[in-house]
């Protein structure tokens, strides 16, 4: 559980000189944003200043953490690198294959017998190289991150999108796809864009019944689902310095609903606090050494709108409380408007559940102002109109706060106490009836509320609010309930008013916690053996992709050429999938199933040339690998969009497929598709993209002279015997086409030459 210490220190004993560094190269003050990123340079100190926006970076995390669900291929993946040890401090957090259903006991017992070959593996393959691995029931990734590993200045990568959270800390923490994780742990760089800057400037100060959480549901509605993309949001401000850190934490974790790369907040008190609070004093001293590097220079808060490339303000102490949603996070709604909104959209009013905790919400102080609600309505003998059910961030929140009678207090009103655990937040939720798909209302203090997320139900209307907020609502069991304004009827018919939450920033007796469910690795995990059944169909050790015979590739046949969007989610589709993500055969089933043929309109209907059969992609692939046929697919703009899942540059490499030539790719999945040693090849002239037809066979003819820069030539031919020759771009580097060359860019490291 140690929080490296030492790491930390040598993080820090750098920072100034690069920091100083940078700003002479700039030739401004710097934000903080900028100096984590200039800190973190895979080349140390910096030798020139980068466009935001524009130029890509190589940078060096501190630290790497991984899911349950993501772990599985990465790990798999990491197995073939050929290290003993993982090069950074990273951790496997089991927390979203665990359903809430009964009751935390219960369901844990369930998710341990249902999930337990994944758990063994992620366990013994933790064990074997250097990872810190947290068991199901030890709590949320991001809330184990925050109170045991992240710090102020640091850099650090996850394989989940809210891995934004320990910004909170005054972290640069950013979502990852599963191979970046792999280069970090195998010691290689880690590539991204430099990012834009947003500036928030928050003034004023909380009060009442407003909640960090309103901070951030007021920036989604301003900036909405897409707002934040390739930028860093940067909090500042007297209103920031008067918020807790887990506060901070909150609003950091919703900015991945923003598509924010991270977001993050200046070193200050609050953090000392909660450092101290956590074990971490040792931390405190450290980071105020170097105080002033881990905020931003003075000018930048004073003169913003000069530094960052969009400001927004907020007045704290005029913000509203918010309810978000239905079906998107950025539907922004004050509570005084929920009346008319809901009246106006035909919204379910009656409120069937109210749901706290999450990564996003579930610190000492959400529990604690959620509780004091609770508790006064307890007093003034009302029965709460709707369920209500908590999953506590992590073990230690969850002791603490049974310790307390917090949890005695939720329990007066019948309230589920669910596994520290992703739970209905991640659809792993068995809600009673769900299946009925009846229309209906939920609040919850969770940052996701697309459809079916929660309960599967697509009717189910889910709307993202404070803790206390929740509270209130699930109490009075109505949608347009403003408790700054309205009054409830008690069990005696009599009129009562809840008055503005009240709670502890941090418990007054200290965290506590019994077993917070922490397994060190072992100090030397060369005779650890990692557990994998050859019987299973969740999990599957992989094999190395075959390296390249040097050959053009000839005698290809076209899979399928895509039409319109074309996402990671289309190529390996996600819900009932996620099942196999440790299993890559088994998950190839799904290999661009979502996909629509550009030839009859059909999703998942391509031709088999071999026997000139419709049926399903995957199958008609499998076919060509077992006849030895290699083949291409073929899209349109922007292929690949969505998310860095690595299983859709995996699935076609591992089936088969040797080359995907689009219009254009989505960054990630070009790079990802290189990492799996595929061609991924662009239209030199996008009409070409009109040239191909369904039984086309392709040879490569250049292929042997790849090489940076130098577009491939590829030729097309038709079932009349007609051919069309067209150029294909790429963007390979020499050592991306070392990757091509060896098979993977895994192949590469384990054979020590990356
Ligand atoms: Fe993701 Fe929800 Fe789990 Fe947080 S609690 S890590 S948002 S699934």
């Amino acid at each position: 559980m140690a929080f490296d210490i030492e790491m930390i220190e040598k993080v820090y004993a750098t920072m100034a000189a690069r920091v100083d560094k940078a700003r002479a190269l700039v030739g401004r003050p710097l934000t903080l944003s900028e100096k984590i990123l200039y800190s973190h340079l895979w080349e140390g100190t910096p030798s020139q200043s980068f466009t935001r926006g524009k130029d890509y970076v190589d940078f060096a995390p501190d630290r790497v953490a991984c899911q349950d669900a993501t772990a599985q291929m990465a790990l798999l993946q990491f197995m073939h690198a050929g290290k003993s040890k993982v090069a950074v401090p990273t951790t496997v957090h089991c927390d979203h294959l665990i359903q809430a259903k009964v009751g935390a006991k219960t369901d844990l017992q369930v998710a341990n017998t249902q999930s337990k070959e994944v758990f063994d593996f992620l366990s013994s393959v933790s064990n074997k190289y250097g990872i810190g691995f947290w068991k199901p029931g030890s709590g949320i990734i991001h809330q184990i991150v925050l109170e045991n590993y992240a710090f102020p200045g640091g850099m650090m990568i996850g394989t989940d999108s809210h891995t934004v959270n320990a910004g909170g800390l005054g972290m640069l923490a950013i979502g990852v796809g599963g191979a970046d994780a792999v280069d970090v742990m195998s010691g290689m760089s880690w590539e991204l864009k430099f990012p834009k800057l947003i500036g928030v400037k928050l003034t004023g100060k909380l009060s009442g019944w407003t909640a960090p959480k309103d901070v951030i549901l007021k920036v989604a509605d301003i900036l909405t689902v897409k707002g934040g993309t390739g930028a860093i949001v940067e909090y500042f401000g007297e209103g920031a310095e008067s918020m807790s850190c887990t506060g901070k934490g909150t609003i950091c974790n919703m900015g991945a609903e923003i598509g924010a790369t991270t977001s993050t907040f200046g070193y200050d008190d609050s953090m000392r606090r909660y450092l101290a609070a956590t074990g971490r004093q040792a931390v405190v001293n450290a980071a105020d050494k170097v105080a002033s590097y881990l905020t931003a220079d003075a000018e930048v808060y004073a003169n913003p709108e000069k530094y960052f490339d969009q400001l927004i303000e907020i007045n704290l102490s005029e913000l509203e409380p918010h309810i978000n949603g239905p079906f998107t996070p950025d539907r922004g709604t004050p509570v005084s408007q929920m009346k008319a909104e809901a009246a106006a959209n035909g919204w379910p009013i009656k409120v069937e559940w109210g749901l706290i905790g999450s990564c996003t919400n579930s610190s000492y102080e959400d529990m604690s102002r959620a509780a004091s609600i609770v508790e006064q309505a307890v007093a003034h003998g009302i029965t709460p109109k709707a369920e209500f059910g908590i999953n506590p961030g992590s073990e230690q929140i969850r002791y603490t706060i049974e310790r307390d009678g917090i949890i005695a207090t939720f329990e007066k009103l019948g309230t589920k106490v669910f596994t520290n655990a992703c739970g209905p937040c991640i659809g792993q939720w068995d809600r009673e009836g769900a299946d009925k798909q009846e229309k209906n209302t939920i609040v919850h203090s969770f940052n996701r509320n697309f459809s079916k997320r929660a309960d599967g139900n697509p009717n189910t209307h889910a709307f993202v609010t404070s803790p206390e907020m929740v509270a209130a609502i699930a109490i009075s069991g109505r949608l347009d309930f403003n408790p700054i304004t309205d009054s409830l009827i008690n069990d005696k018919g009599e009129e009562v008013k809840l008055v503005a939450p009240t709670g502890d920033e941090l418990p007054k007796r200290g965290f506590d916690v019994e077993d917070a469910g922490f397994q060190a690795p072992a100090a030397d995990g060369s005779s650890v053996q990692v557990a994998v059944s050859e019987t299973s169909d969740r999990l599957q050790l992989l094999a190395p992709f075959e390296a390249w015979d040097g050959k053009n590739v000839t005698g290809a046949k076209l899979l399928i050429k895509a039409y319109g969007k074309c996402t990671t989610d289309h190529i390996s589709m996600a819900g009932p999938w996620l099942r196999f993500r440790g299993h890559l055969d088994n998950i190839s089933n799904n290999m661009l199933i979502g996909a629509e043929n550009a030839f009859n309109g059909k999703v998942n209907s391509v031709k088999n040339q071999i026997t000139g059969e419709y049926a399903e992609v995957p199958v008609v692939q499998r076919a060509y690998k077992a006849a030895g046929v290699p083949s291409i697919v073929v899209g349109d703009h922007n292929y690949g969009e969505g998310s860095s899942r690595e299983h859709a540059a995996m699935e076609p490499r591992f089936l088969g497929v040797k080359a995907v030539l689009v219009k254009s790719f989505a960054r990630i999945h070009e790079t990802n598709l290189k990492k799996q040693g595929m061609l991924a090849l662009t239209f030199a002239n996008e009409a070409d993209y009109d040239k191909i037809q369904e039984d086309d066979t392709i040879n490569f003819l250049d292929l042997t002279e790849f090489a940076p820069g130098k577009p491939l030539t590829l030729e097309f031919v038709h079932a009349d015997g007609s051919k069309d020759v067209i150029l294909a771009n790429h963007t390979y580097n020499e050592g991306q086409i070392g990757w091509f060359v060896a098979g993977s860019a895994l192949n590469l490291i384990a054979a020590g030459k990356a």
